[in-house]
């Protein structure tokens, strides 16, 4: 089955909101002046919470058809959660994409795999698609147990989430000694777990919903290697961190350019 691909650049703590329009600005004229066709990929920016309210008027002004979203997401609906932000908060500034259990937060804040299908099902229920990440770090994957360790997560962040609803998510393999490492895994690498993810999800829910799912691979990924990983049957696009800080590298990538 045909899934359409999905490029999200996280951005993760950086640039502050002047900078996130200027980026989005040259975005937005790299996509016009390469003639991006739309149909060919959904895109996605995924600035820290204090641009997200630029980024929305510059993509609304510009008439910009990509998305945009959140690294985060609160568990809480309101009230006494210094720091937190909510769904609704998040859903009211046209946010449709939140971040859920990157490594970074998994590794600093202590987030378990619990916590993670947590984040996903107030997404959901919001009507937002969680982005889903797993990965492993270099012990595991010197172990040769990456496959394993990567489903026990999908499997924990999955847990009491029906198919109508993972039909709606992402998940998106993020191995550890990848991200922001310049070391990007082969395409054969990634293709490895992401077919695993996707036979893993076919065996807990059905097959037509691990084919409507759409697998990322992320870690190191730039313009010169995107082509040749996306091109793996089961890698529907990349969760993509350095690279998406520069409009014009951004805007190759999502044209499928080397
Ligand atoms: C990420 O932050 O999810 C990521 C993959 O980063 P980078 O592309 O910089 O490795």
């Amino acid at each position: 089955m045909a899934r359409k691909p999905l490029l999200a650049g996280n951005w993760k703590m950086n640039l502050n909101h002047l900078e996130a329009i200027t980026l989005v600005e040259g975005l937005a004229a790299e996509l016009r002046d390469s003639n991006f066709d739309y149909d060919t990929a959904d895109v996605v920016v995924i600035p820290p919470f204090t641009d997200i309210r630029s980024v929305q008027t510059v993509v609304e002004s510009e008439d910009l058809r990509i998305a945009y979203g959140a690294q985060d997401i609160s568990v809480h609906e309101s009230g006494a959660y210094t720091g937190e932000v909510s769904a609704e908060m998040l859903s009211k500034l046209g946010v449709t994409y939140v971040v859920v259990g990157h490594s970074e937060r998994r590794e600093y804040h202590q987030e378990s795999d619990a916590l993670v299908g947590e984040k996903a099902r107030v997404a959901l229920k919001a009507g937002m698609t969680p982005i889903i990440c797993c990965g492993e770090g270099l012990d595991v994957r010197k172990a040769g147990e990456h496959v394993s360790h990567v489903l026990k997560q999908i499997e924990g962040a999955l847990e009491g989430i029906p198919a109508s609803d993972v039909v709606k998510s992402v998940i998106a393999y993020e191995p550890i000694w990848a991200i922001g490492t310049g070391e990007v895994a082969t395409p054969e690498d990634a293709q490895e777990v992401c077919e695993a993810i996707r036979k893993r999800v076919a065996e807990l829910y059905d097959q037509a919903t691990a084919d409507a799912l759409r697998v990322l691979y992320g870690g190191s990924v730039k313009s010169s290697n995107a082509a040749q990983i996306m091109s793996k049957p089961d890698v529907d696009g990349a969760l993509v961190g350095g690279a998406s800080l520069k409009a014009d590298e951004f805007a190759k990538i999502v044209n499928f350019e080397g």
